[in-house]
C-alpha cells in the first residue's frame, strides 16, 4: 500500500488531507513523493519558523540528540534552563513552564490564572472570558475556552467556566469582567477565526481593567508569537504586558514544543506537584526552541517586518484580491474566487496555501527569500486571473 492507502486505512480520520505526501523540503521549498516542487506558503501552520531541514536549527538538535535526548523532569538540564532564560530576559516575563503543544500550553495558563485566584480570594472566582471566533486548541478545557460554537457540538460535558464576548466591543468586555472572573484570554491576532487582529485600543482598554480588577490577562501567542508578527511576541506591538503568554507552534522550529510565560504576579503560583509534563521541555525540542529564539534577534525581526510589508504591497495590486488582514507574516486575504478552489489550483502549480475560515492564509517560513515571495504571489495572482 502507498502512504495514502495506508494512512486511510490506519490512521484515525481526523484530517481532510490535501492529496500531497511531502517527503523532503529545504527552506521554503517542500518537495512531494513525486518529486514535483512546492513553495510552502504555511510553514507546517506555522512550525517550521525557519523552514525544511535548515542547517543551523539541524546542528543544534543533532548536537543535543548526540549528547542525551530525554531524561526525566525530576534531573536539571540545560536547554530548558537555557531556554527559560533567554525567553524571560527578551519579554520581561519572569519563569516559564514547558509542555508540548499549544492546547497544553493554554491548559497551564488556565490552571495558572485559576490558582492564582483560588490562593488569593478562595473559590468562585475561576471564570474566563475570551472571545467570540476564538481559537485555544482541542481539549476538552480548550474547547471550552474556544469561542466557536461549531467546535460545542459534542464531547459534552466541558470544563465549566468559560464565557465569550465579542471581539472590539469594550463595554461587552467590562461587563463580562464580573467578581467571578479571574482571566481574560486573548489572541491578538486571532488566527484559526480568520486573522483578525484586534484594535489597539481596545487591547489596552481590556488590560487597564485586568489591572483594576486583578483579573489576569492571558494572551495566547501560540500562533503569533516566536517572530510570526514581526516582534518576537506580538504583545509588544500593543504597548501591554500580560501576565500569562502562552505559546508553541513557532517556539521549536518544528518539533514540539509550548510554552507558558509567567509574569511577576504569577511567577511563583505553580508550585512543587502543582503542575507537569514528562516531555516538556525535553533537551531536543528545548535544544531547537534556543536556536530558533536566540536567532530571532532585532535584525532578523526588521527584516521580517520588510517581507510583511512587501507582501502588503504587492497583493494590494493583485486583481481577484478583495482585502488583506493580519501581521508580520501572518496574513489573511478575502479573494474574488472561493478559498478552497485556490488552494488547489495552488497545489497544482506549485503553491501551498492555508485557509483561515473563508480567508487564504499565509504563514510563511520567516526566512523565505523575495524571489520564492514573487514566485508563490505570481501563482496567485495567475489563479485569480
Ligand atoms: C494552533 C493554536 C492552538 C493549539 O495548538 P496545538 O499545538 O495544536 O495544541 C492554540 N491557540 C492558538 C491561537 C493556535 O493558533
Amino acid at each position: 500500500m502507498n502512504t495514502f492507502e495506508l494512512d486511510s486505512k490506519y490512521v484515525a480520520q481526523t484530517y481532510r488531507r490535501f492529496p500531497v505526501e511531502i517527503v523532503a523540503g529545504k527552506g521554503a521549498v517542500a518537495f512531494d513523493a513525486n518529486g514535483k516542487k512546492y513553495i510552502d506558503m504555511g510553514s507546517g501552520i506555522a512550525t517550521n519558523t525557519f523552514g525544511y531541514a535548515d542547517d543551523e536549527w539541524i546542528a543544534a538538535v543533532t548536537a543535543q540528540l548526540n549528547s542525551y535526548s530525554h531524561t526525566s523532569n525530576l534531573y536539571y538540564t540545560s536547554p530548558c534552563a537555557k531556554l527559560a532564560e533567554l525567553l524571560c530576559e527578551r519579554t520581561g516575563m519572569c519563569r516559564v513552564f514547558f509542555g508540548n503543544s499549544g492546547a497544553e500550553a493554554n491548559e497551564g495558563a488556565i490552571k495558572a490564572a485559576r490558582k492564582y485566584s483560588f490562593d488569593k480570594y478562595g473559590e468562585g472566582r475561576a471564570k474566563i472570558v475570551t472571545l467570540v471566533n476564538s481559537f485555544h486548541g482541542r481539549t476538552i478545557t480548550t474547547l471550552a475556552a474556544t469561542g466557536q460554537d461549531v467546535f460545542h457540538t459534542t464531547f459534552m460535558p466541558f470544563t465549566e467556566g468559560f464565557c465569550h464576548v465579542h471581539a472590539n466591543d469594550t463595554e461587552a468586555m467590562l461587563a463580562a469582567m464580573t467578581d467571578d472572573v479571574c482571566a481574560v484570554m486573548i489572541e491578538l491576532v486571532q488566527g484559526e477565526g480568520g486573522v483578525n487582529p484586534l484594535d489597539k485600543g481596545y487591547v489596552s482598554s481590556i488590560a487597564k481593567a485586568c489591572d483594576e480588577k486583578d483579573i489576569l490577562l492571558i494572551v495566547d501567542e501560540v500562533q503569533t508569537g516566536n517572530g510570526r508578527t514581526g516582534t518576537l511576541y506580538a504583545f509588544e506591538q500593543f504597548g501591554i504586558k500580560p501576565d500569562i503568554v502562552s505559546t508553541a507552534k513557532g517556539l521549536g522550529g518544528g518539533l514540539p514544543i509550548g510554552a507558558v510565560m509567567l509574569g511577576e504576579k504569577v511567577k511563583d503560583t505553580l508550585s512543587a506537584g502543582s503542575h507537569g509534563s514528562t516531555f516538556g521541555g525535553n533537551p531536543a525540542c528545548a535544544a531547537g526552541a534556543l536556536n530558533v529564539i536566540s536567532r530571532l534577534d532585532e535584525a532578523f525581526l526588521a527584516e521580517v517586518r520588510a517581507k510583511s510589508e512587501y507582501i502588503f504591497k504587492k497583493l494590494a495590486s493583485i486583481k481577484g484580491v478583495l482585502s488583506v488582514s493580519g501581521l508580520g507574516l501572518m496574513i489573511g486575504i478575502k479573494a474574488e474566487k472561493p478559498t478552497p478552489e485556490i488552494i488547489a489550483a495552488g497545489i497544482e502549480r506549485g503553491v501551498l496555501f492555508l485557509s483561515a475560515k473563508d480567508k487564504l492564509r499565509l504563514l510563511p517560513p520567516l526566512n523565505i527569500t523575495y524571489e520564492q515571495i514573487d514566485e508563490a504571489l505570481a501563482i496567485l495572482a495567475e489563479i485569480l486571473e
